[in-house]
């Protein structure tokens, strides 16, 4: 399988990968990797996230 989370595969994700970090905050940040909220409940998060227990903001 090519590289999912780099070069022209992000491109077809929406908004182009990028989105705001819903735990960290961050802009305009890739959001590639998948966390969940402590509902339970799938999001997408930064690499800076990505490993990181996840606690609502
Ligand atoms: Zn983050």
């Amino acid at each position: 399988m090519s590289k999912n989370k780099r070069g022209k595969a992000l491109w077809r994700m929406p908004s182009r990968a990028r989105g705001t970090c819903p735990v960290c905050g961050s802009t305009r940040i890739k959001l590639l990797y998948l966390g969940k909220d402590p509902a339970g409940k799938q999001l997408a998060v930064c690499k800076k996230c990505d490993g990181k227990q996840q606690k609502a903001v």
